[in-house]
């Protein structure tokens, strides 16, 4: 079940099974709360959606402060649409540019480290080992879906970590609906490899196309990995209908900002987590 809290005037959704971890720290964040204007009121986290670079770096200040967590913990991800998976280490350093930030999931059992997914549409889902306090935030769209990140990271969790997928909490955030997400061939043709795919790949209204349901994608994948039922939560929030609360790529036509969906470590002390070579903002 998720729930709507609010934190220093930052209004937010936690999943149930992740808040009752009482060594996480997760939100997944709306679009409100925050200083930006126009199509990108309030929070809007990206600095490379055409959004005032001061009034992201507000919006950053303010969510950091709100949480308590030091800015520069926040870890974001190029999101490139494609399946590539980051490890990060408990210590040391891991990425000194941009360019080495071409992901699309993060796993790490690196505590104080905010790890981040950045969406308007696409799924951000979070998935948690609590026996070896091992951490996963994955982006999904139509194509990572189609190439399983999802199953993928949690194999990777199995392989790396010894994670036991019987043991494993998942929460799938807001994102765009099957009420709203039309597909065309291509994208449909995508999922031909997917056995399960008419549990989330539905005709549409008009001819060759098709209504894709992410959340049950990805929860299909989550489960077939072994994650059992009940230690998955999804939001059943759509981006596209609730734009009073998010924001939607699709159902802004294309000019919008991001909201940010953060899952993180307790550790202590509270240590800097990251080695920034670059300016913050050219990292968010
Ligand atoms: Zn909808």
């Amino acid at each position: 079940m998720f729930s709507w809290l609010n934190k220093n005037s930052i209004p937010y959704l936690q999943s149930s099974g992740l808040a009752a971890c009482d060594f996480l720290a997760h939100a997944f964040c709306t679009r409100e709360g925050g200083v930006s204007e126009d199509d990108y009121q309030s929070l809007n986290m990206s600095f490379r959606e055409g959004d005032e670079e001061f009034h992201v770096l507000q919006n950053w200040n303010k969510l950091a402060g709100a949480f308590g967590i030091p800015m520069e913990n926040f870890l974001v991800l190029n999101q490139v649409h494609r399946d590539g998976i980051l490890v990060i280490p408990p210590r040391g350093e891991y990425f000194t540019s941009r360019e080495g930030l071409d992901y699309d999931a993060i796993v790490t059992n690196r505590t104080n480290l905010a790890i981040c997914i950045k969406t308007a549409d696409c799924a951000p889902i979070f998935v948690v080992d609590p026996e070896n306090k091992v951490i996963a935030a994955v982006h999904a769209g139509w194509r990572g879906t189609a190439a399983s990140i999802s199953a993928k990271v949690v194999r990777l969790m199995q392989n790396q970590y010894g994670s036991r997928p019987s043991a494993l909490l998942a929460a799938i955030g807001p994102s765009i609906g099957r009420c709203c997400y039309e597909v065309d061939e291509p994208a449909a043709a995508a999922f031909c490899s997917h056995k399960n795919a008419k549990a989330f790949l539905l005709p549409g209204k008009r001819k060759d196309r098709w209504m894709l349901d992410l959340a049950q994608a990805n929860r299909g994948q989550l489960a077939e990995s072994g994650i059992p039922d009940a230690g998955i939560d999804a939001s059943g929030l759509c981006t596209v209908c609730r734009q009073d609360a998010f924001f939607s790529h699709r159902g802004s036509g294309g000019v919008t900002g991001r909201q940010i969906n953060f899952l993180m470590l307790k550790g202590d002390p509270f240590c800097k987590a990251l080695f920034v070579n670059e300016d913050f903002r050219q990292v968010h």
